[in-house]
């Protein structure tokens, strides 16, 4: 017994994880969850979906989550299905749909959604690396490498399109008025700020 994914070919649309002991298993109790009896009296119905079914976890499988390297974290699958409650019957209040407990490497155990997990070694989650591009305004090769929250995004004008942008006041009128965003560390955003504060703003987040 394990969960099976399903997902619709043709949208793309995952239609859930199913408890099955095989492929067609899992597509009859799709089915069933649907009101039909099984896949083939689903298919007499309502033929002509093309669907993929992939193997998820069972007991015993190995597993990673989280998407930020601060709660990345690998384990392994105690249980799945109604058994999760036994362990932890707490965790129905909750109402998942397909519902895993999960015993993590660094020691606590939590329960969670099927599709939420990956198979472990899947993704492998590295810290992204920022090239800080200053360069581009001071006109110097600046080697600051580090993680994106170090890093703001800056909004510059080159020089030769400052006389248009007077001309025009079309300062802030990104990008049509020529003006460059670029994403730099902290350190040199406020370098560039002070040197350049008639042609540099930071841009909030979000905004960018
Ligand atoms: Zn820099």
């Amino acid at each position: 017994m394990r969960y099976w994914k399903i997902e619709n070919t043709k949208s793309g649309l995952v239609m859930g994880a199913y408890l099955a002991d095989s492929e067609e298993g899992a597509l009859d109790a799709m089915a069933r969850d649907a009101g039909y009896r099984d896949h083939a009296h689903a298919c007499e119905v309502a033929p002509g979906d093309d669907l993929l079914v992939t193997a998820l976890w069972g007991v015993d499988d190995r597993v990673e989550g989280g998407d930020t390297p601060e709660d990345y974290d690998t384990g392994t699958v105690l249980a799945i299905g109604d058994d999760v409650y036994e362990h932890e019957p707490t965790a129905r209040e909750r109402g998942l749909v397909s519902p895993v407990l999960v015993a993590w490497d660094s020691g606590v155990r939590t329960v969670v959604e099927a599709l939420d997990l990956r198979e472990e070694g899947e993704a492998p989650l590295e810290t992204p690396e920022w090239r800080c591009q200053c360069g581009e305004v001071v006109g110097e090769l600046c080697s600051w490498t580090g993680p994106r929250s170090e890093t703001v995004v800056l909004e510059w004008m080159p020089p030769c399109f400052r006389g248009s942008v007077e001309a025009a006041r079309n300062w802030g009128v990104y990008p049509e008025n020529g003006a460059v965003r670029i994403r730099v560390a902290r350190d040199c955003a406020d370098l560039i700020l002070e040197t350049d504060a008639d042609w540099a703003f930071e841009v909030e987040e979000g905004m960018e």
